[in-house]
């Protein structure tokens, strides 16, 4: 089989790199190598801000308007190209194409926000703040931004992050995930198509060395990651260290809280798709089933009933419910977790190990797991295995599946299965992580609203997209204006008040 050779888009134009470190990229439904991407060098890294950097005065003085309008035209490329980025995401990923879809879906959503950047942007004036003087607020763009991204969302998460950015008014460094390289190199192609400069829009393909290249330089203003929690951690630390604003989103352990009263059908339907589906790999994905009084016992079996018939295939089949896992060291650490449950004393219901897909034999395959009666100190509860494995724990009632939730070292999602209003409410209100669904079990908040956990699950203080992603990417300037006639009056030396 040939396998591509993967590089990177530096200044509007393909940059194979050195190639002098490189990393195999493979297809996790059989094994086979399919690419082979360069990992970049520091002096890779510092042509690509070089680029970012010689484009940003022209395009920062650009008017928003035009700058949206090019954003609009990206829109539409998308959307003729939905397809052909979902087939790229299932072909290194894994995932399931229709989910695959569902991803550049809501990677869409954020350009379409992005498109109503000239409101975003404006400013607030006050007239007369003093006799003869207005006060305002503008918001001016950053100047090199950098993008860190995850394997689990190729599309989406860079999507979170370069169209706000960029029409915003900076110019960008995007490092994706060296797992599943390819579908950066798609949309930076078809941001040159859409008519964007050379430079606004560059992808450095890499690990650590190009991160750590990106966190000192110092023509990068701030950096955005989202990925695991002790590399948040360091991005975090690293990157303010080097005078960077930097939003660093982590990792996560979501529960679902199930009522007595809640729909249970319904409850099983959505710890399915939320537990299994992209075999567990979301951020958002529930991992742990918190089921108030009797629910675990009517619930457990549903669920192994569900599992028996979960569609694990080759995620280009159409039919398929849950694709591979991602890599072989995926693999053998979600593998390693559910031996450690077995050890730890929690019930395993549903053993997804040892599952094999004819013809598929070299695959990533595991199918679905599912526990019961785990506790909160098993290491299958505390840590975050990101795979298809679902952890039922039972708690007596509403306030002590709060007060596990809230004990949690994790915040970023949560959902609560009820049919009380007044649960539903002091849920809400009480409980401490970041995204909430009520009867919803993956609350993924809309490109207006901003994406962000709570506690480990997010390091910094603005979340990703919708406004708060716009004041990450823009610095408040605030401007005080008075004309000849009111200034002939002489010197003050006292605090100026309102006359
Ligand atoms: P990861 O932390 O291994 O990698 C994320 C990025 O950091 C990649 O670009 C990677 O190349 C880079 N990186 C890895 N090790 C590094 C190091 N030592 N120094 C500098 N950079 C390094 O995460 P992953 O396995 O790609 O993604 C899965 C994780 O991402 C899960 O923990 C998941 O919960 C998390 N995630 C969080 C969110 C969120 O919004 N909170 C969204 C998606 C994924």
């Amino acid at each position: 089989m040939t396998t591509t050779e993967i590089g990177h888009y530096i200044n509007g134009e393909k940059f194979a790199g050195t190639r002098t470190n490189t990393q195999d990229v493979f297809n996790p439904a059989t094994g086979a190598v399919t690419g082979n991407v360069d990992l970049a060098t520091t002096s890779d890294v510092d042509k690509a801000v070089a680029a970012a950097k010689a484009a940003f005065p022209a395009w920062s003085d650009m008017p928003p308007i035009r700058r949206a309008r090019l954003m609009n035209n990206f829109l539409n490329l998308l959307n003729e190209n939905k397809d052909k980025l979902a087939r790229a995401i299932t072909a290194e990923h894994g995932k399931v194409f229709t989910d695959a879809r569902g991803e550049v879906e809501r990677g869409i959503d954020i350009v379409e926000f992005a498109c109503g950047m000239p409101q975003l942007l404006k400013g607030y004036f006050t007239d007369q703040v003093s006799t003869g003087i207005d006060n305002w607020t503008m918001r001016q763009p950053l100047g090199v931004v950098a993008g860190v991204t995850p394997f689990n969302f190729p599309v989406m998460v860079p999507m979170w992050m370069f169209p706000v950015a960029i029409a915003a008014g900076n110019t960008f460094v995007l490092k994706p995930s060296p797992t599943d390289p390819t579908p950066s190199l798609l949309y930076a192609a078809l941001m040159k198509e859409a008519g964007f400069p050379d430079g606004v829009f560059n992808v450095v393909q890499g690990d650590k060395v190009a991160v750590d290249a990106l966190l000192e330089h110092p023509d990068v203003q701030a950096v955005s990651f989202v990925g695991s929690t002790p590399i948040a951690n360091y991005i975090y630390e690293t990157g303010a260290r080097h005078g960077k604003r930097v939003q660093a989103l982590g990792g996560a352990k979501n529960h679902m809280l199930v009522m007595p009263d809640a729909d249970l059908e319904k409850a099983v339907d959505a710890l399915m798709g939320a537990a299994y589906g992209s075999a567990g790999e979301r951020c958002m994905a529930i991992s742990v089933a918190t089921l108030v009084g009797d629910v675990a016992d009517k619930i457990v079996p549903m669920l192994k009933d569900r599992l028996a018939q979960l569609k694990v295939k080759n995620g280009v089949e159409m039919d398929a419910e849950m694709g591979p896992i991602v890599s072989k060291a995926a693999h053998e650490r979600i593998t390693g977790y559910i031996a450690k449950g077995v050890e730890e004393g929690a019930d395993l219901i549903v053993d997804g190990r040892g599952f094999t897909l004819e013809g598929h034999e070299d695959g990533y395959w595991m199918g679905g797991t599912l526990f019961d009666n785990v506790t909160r100190d098993m290491t299958i509860y505390k840590e975050e295995i990101f795979g298809p494995v679902l952890a039922c724990v039972r708690v007596k009632d509403f306030a002590e599946g709060v007060q596990l939730i809230n004990d949690h070292e994790f915040g970023n999602g949560v959902s609560l299965f009820t049919r009380d209003g007044n649960a539903a409410r002091e849920f809400g209100r009480k409980i401490q992580v970041g995204m909430v669904g009520i009867n919803v079990p993956l609350p993924v908040p809309m490109a207006w609203h901003g994406f962000g956990g709570w506690k480990k699950s997010l390091f910094g203080d603005m979340h990703a997209y919708g406004e708060e992603g716009v004041r990450f990417y823009t610095k408040q300037k605030s401007l005080m204006q008075r004309w000849p006639e009111s200034i002939a009056k002489g010197a003050e030396f006292a605090m100026p008040v309102a006359k």
